[in-house]
């Protein structure tokens, strides 16, 4: 089984997000050391990325093999014309995709706790919606563990959901003191039985969500946005790949992709088949299992989402 922790869902495209989504594209495929055009990304986010059906993800998702897709909004309260009626709306349209497709997709809503109203907010998600989680963006401008977040925390606590948060550096507007995973350390403690879910595994700062991941059983973390660096310096990803698994546990690491955005530089199909292809292909000196790679690419998501 094959699940994406990690999706964008959005239900329209304006020209300000195809801008600033097309910016982490090109950076992508900078990495990767591919040559893509800021403009013709632009382009292709506002023709394609739209989705308030759910009917472009679920092609994705049979074009890559995927049977599982955990989708998200993303709340920001810094965004003047963000108006919490809008983003409760979005909230029910990626809720209702969910719901129109239940075998195949779960949904979390995007809430931030900034927001005065974000536990009622929250609270509506579950009740009315029927989501599974939440998605924070700290890098946005807040604690993850501040006093405003924990209030929104018991709400999702109270309904048994999941967290999934941005950790790692961004390129500016991101305040990426907010997205350093050791800010997640008090959750084990506050919220013990809350499964979090740290997106990108802090990136390059890693290890500092690795130590964590070690020692606290609710803490997880997603490959989204580390298919940059597996097919820009190969050797180099199975190396730190190798390593993340040694101190973390392979049931730690979960397939994620951050689509739509990234599978317009490289198919998530490609990325997949990397990912499978880890046992034969790495290089010298460097092991991985077959069943190390079914753990990442599904086999630990199911377990945390009930799937099995
Ligand atoms: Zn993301």
């Amino acid at each position: 089984m094959i699940i994406d922790i990690h999706y964008h869902l959005m239900p329209a495209v304006t020209e300000e997000m195809a801008a600033r989504f097309a910016k982490h594209v090109v950076r992508a495929a900078e990495i990767m050391g591919k040559t893509v055009s800021f403009e013709a990304i632009v382009q292709k986010a506002l023709e394609t990325w739209a989705d308030p059906t759910g009917e472009r993800l679920i092609a994705l998702m049979d074009e890559a093999g995927i049977d599982v897709t955990v989708i998200c909004m993303v709340d920001n309260a810094g965004v003047p014309h963000l108006t919490q009626e809008r983003i409760q709306k979005a909230n029910g349209i990626v809720a209702d995709v969910a719901r129109r497709y239940p075998d195949r997709v779960m949904a979390l809503a995007g809430v931030d706790p900034r927001r005065p109203e974000a536990p009622d907010m929250l609270r509506r998600c579950f009740e009315e919606f029927g989501v599974k989680g939440l998605k924070y963006h700290p890098d946005y401008g807040y604690d993850p563990c501040g006093p405003e977040s924990y209030k929104l925390l018991e709400v999702l606590a109270e309904h048994g959901g999941i967290l999934l948060t941005h950790t790692g550096p961004l390129m500016p507007p991101s305040r990426c003191r907010f997205a350093d995973p050791r800010l997640l350390a008090d959750l084990a403690v506050d919220f013990p039985e809350l499964k979090v879910i740290a997106a990108h595994m802090g990136a390059v700062d890693w290890r500092s969500w690795a130590n964590l991941a070690l020692h606290q059983p609710n803490l997880y973390g997603d490959l989204a946005m580390w298919d940059a660096h597996a097919f820009g310096h190969y050797e180099l990803f199975c190396r730190e790949l190798r390593d993340i698994i040694d101190y973390a546990g392979v049931t730690k690491v979960l397939f994620g992709t951050d689509n739509p955005l990234f599978n317009t530089v490289e198919p998530t199909r490609n990325w997949i088949h990397l990912l499978r292809g880890l046992p034969a292909n790495a290089p010298d000196g460097i092991k991985f299992t077959e069943e190390e790679v079914a753990a990442m690419l599904g086999g630990n998501a199911a377990s945390i989402l009930g799937l099995e």
